[in-house]
């Protein structure tokens, strides 16, 4: 009867072990998970969005050049990066 009972306790022993490994894995994942940082895209997005004073950028139609809105030189139609581009 010991032996039984010596057994049993054995193999509870051992289920309580891999239960408790088992959880210390799961809550490790978690924790990474939770660390993680977010996408570097994700970060990039945010920062423009963060800027108030962050000016349209318009594609020149001559050279294709990207250039401030505020700098625009529209003419026929079209949006140019300097008045030597419009008149050409
Ligand atoms: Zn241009």
């Amino acid at each position: 009867m010991t032996r039984f009972l010596f057994w049993l306790a054995l193999a509870f022993l051992v289920l309580f072990a891999i239960r408790s490994k088992i959880r210390g894995l799961q809550q490790r994942a978690r924790s990474q998970q939770q660390q993680q940082p977010p996408h570097p895209f994700a970060q990039a997005n945010r920062r423009v969005e963060e800027l108030p004073d962050a000016e349209q950028m318009l594609c020149c139609a001559h050279c294709g050049v990207y250039y401030p809105a505020s700098e625009n030189v529209p003419a026929k139609g079209h949006d140019y990066c300097s008045h030597a581009h419009a008149t050409i």
